[in-house]
């Protein structure tokens, strides 16, 4: 394994239905670590957008259940295979460190050959009608199909191998066309994987990759007239502006969070200190899902909170390449300057910081702030670095409850207790689309349902067997039976 092997420098194309495009204007992606440019993208205009949907919607895909499982499970194996090319290229452009980027690649892994499994199953069902005195002697049966039109998907930068790899797989799983915005921020990543499908057989036609400012060509991207459904992976602020210009379209939203991990007085401290501290920290804390306020009540906020320290001191922030690093940089230098500020404020609102170190450009090393009043910026907006904040609660379940659902976020948790009342509680009361006892709200397989509710979203859920429900039309069918 050698992590310190930069790419080389990729000037790249887009890929419309399989063929290279260039522009004149150039978007350059930049390592967040030294600043070095690692590639070129394409700066696309609407037309280009536009050509590409166009292409999508005039190819009909036939490939059978077995042709898509084959290309599902070849891509996977090929990903497995190249599992350290597409570190390198993570590591260069979004400036997590190896170790994440190593298991950002393998992660996707389990997306792609997921849904080779799940595309030879035929989840179609049959109603029989002889059920009530109304009834007759006649079957309904339902057959899932791929959409009329062309799916439209815009991708963030903080998984830029698997928040692209859970819109394209389940919609190749179900025969779907596809035109994907990867970020400016992190578009080298999705182009690669663009060409490993190719490899894997996909028709072109079935997938194209446009680049570029959304300033300039996003709402290209939320208002062709082929598109039939935005699917989309950000932040709140846009999500709500594709809900406002999508008009008569489906749409798929799944938004930021500010995820509490909850830890009550029953609880192993050690064990619920290691889950605050690596669900804040993984990937330089840019999960939709990373903790970012941990909701401690009273009576054990004091020993809890130098357990933390004591575990966050370990964590070695610093040079993304170096495969010692735990913690790589943030996405900009622009983010961790925010995060500085946030910080900043809630200690002039009476927070303390209990370990931390100088911010370095994009390096914000891990934080532990203690005592943070719950409704400062910091953890009442979602903090996306990583920020270690304490907010110590009363010792009320009913009073952490009222501090954990007082954001507009409704995303996931993770509970610290085993106490099955507190559990039941937390299941029934907190308003999230996930409660995960004994785990970070990060914790998911590839492919149960995930997403969330309030401003995270509006309740339809990705993982792999959702997502490949969402992008399908039921038809009901109905014939004589006796
Ligand atoms: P972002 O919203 O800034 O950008 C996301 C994508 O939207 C990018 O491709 C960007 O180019 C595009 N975009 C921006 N403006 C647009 C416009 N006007 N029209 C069309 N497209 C436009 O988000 P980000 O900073 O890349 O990602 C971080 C955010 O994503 C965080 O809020 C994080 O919580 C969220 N996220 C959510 C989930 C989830 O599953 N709920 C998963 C990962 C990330």
């Amino acid at each position: 394994m050698n992590a310190n092997v930069k790419p080389p420098f990729r000037a790249e194309t887009m890929r419309i239905a399989g063929k290279l495009v260039r522009t004149d204007d150039v978007v350059e992606v930049k390592n967040p670590y030294d600043n070095s440019v690692v590639g070129t993208v394409p700066a696309a205009r609407a037309e280009h957008v536009r050509d590409a949907f166009a292409k999508a919607k005039a190819f009909k895909p036939t490939l059978t259940r077995y042709e898509r499982q084959q290309i599902l499970q070849k891509t996977a194996e090929l990903l497995r295979d190249r599992r350290e090319e597409f570190a390198r290229l993570i590591t260069a452009e979004a400036g997590l460190c190896w170790k994440d980027s190593l298991y950002e690649a393998s992660r996707a892994y389990d997306v792609w050959s997921f849904a080779a499994q799940l595309t030879i199953k035929d989840d179609g069902e049959i109603y029989s009608c002889d059920i009530s005195p109304n009834g007759k002697a006649r079957k309904i049966f339902t057959t899932r199909l791929p959409l009329l039109g062309v799916i439209s998907a815009i991708t963030p930068f903080n998984h830029p191998l698997n928040m692209v790899s859970h819109k394209l797989a389940p919609a190749i799983a179900t025969n779907n066309r596809l035109v994907l915005k990867p970020t400016e921020l992190t578009p080298l990543t999705a182009l690669a994987l663009a060409d490993v499908l190719y490899e894997a057989g996909l028709p072109p036609e079935m997938l194209s990759v446009v680049t570029g400012n959304p300033s300039t060509m996003g709402d290209a991207m939320i208002t062709d007239p082929d598109a039939d459904l935005v699917t989309f992976t950000g932040s709140v602020r846009v999500g709500k502006h594709i809900a406002n210009t999508a008009g008569y379209k489906r749409i798929v939203l799944e938004l930021g969070g500010n995820d509490p991990l909850i830890v009550m007085e029953d609880a192993d401290l050690d064990k619920a200190a290691e889950l605050a501290v690596t669900g804040a920290t993984k990937n330089s804390g840019q999960r939709c899902t990373a903790v970012k306020r941990i909701l401690v009540v009273e009576s054990v906020a004091e020993e809890f909170s130098k357990l933390v320290v004591e575990k966050a001191r370990k964590l070695k922030c610093g040079d993304p390449m170096d495969p010692a690093t735990d913690v790589g940089t943030v996405i900009n230098e622009r983010s961790a300057i925010q995060f500085e500020g946030r910080v900043n404020d809630a200690v002039a609102k009476g927070a303390e910081i209990l370990h931390g170190a100088p911010r370095q450009g994009a390096l914000f090393a891990p934080t532990v702030v203690d005592n943070v009043p719950y409704d400062c910026e910091l953890v009442h907006e979602e903090t996306f670095g990583p920020v270690i904040p304490i907010v110590r609660c009363p010792n009320d379940i009913a009073e952490v409850i009222r501090i954990s659902n007082s954001t507009e976020y409704g995303l996931s948790s993770g509970v610290c207790t085993n106490r099955l009342d507190y559990v039941s509680r937390f299941v029934a009361e907190l308003e999230v689309g996930t409660v995960n006892v004994w785990e970070v709200p990060g914790y998911r397989i590839e492919m149960s349902p995930f997403g969330g509710i309030k401003d995270s979203g509006l309740g339809y859920k990705e993982g792999v067997v959702e997502a490949m429900k969402s992008f399908t039309n039921v038809r009901t069918w109905s014939m004589p039976w006796t």
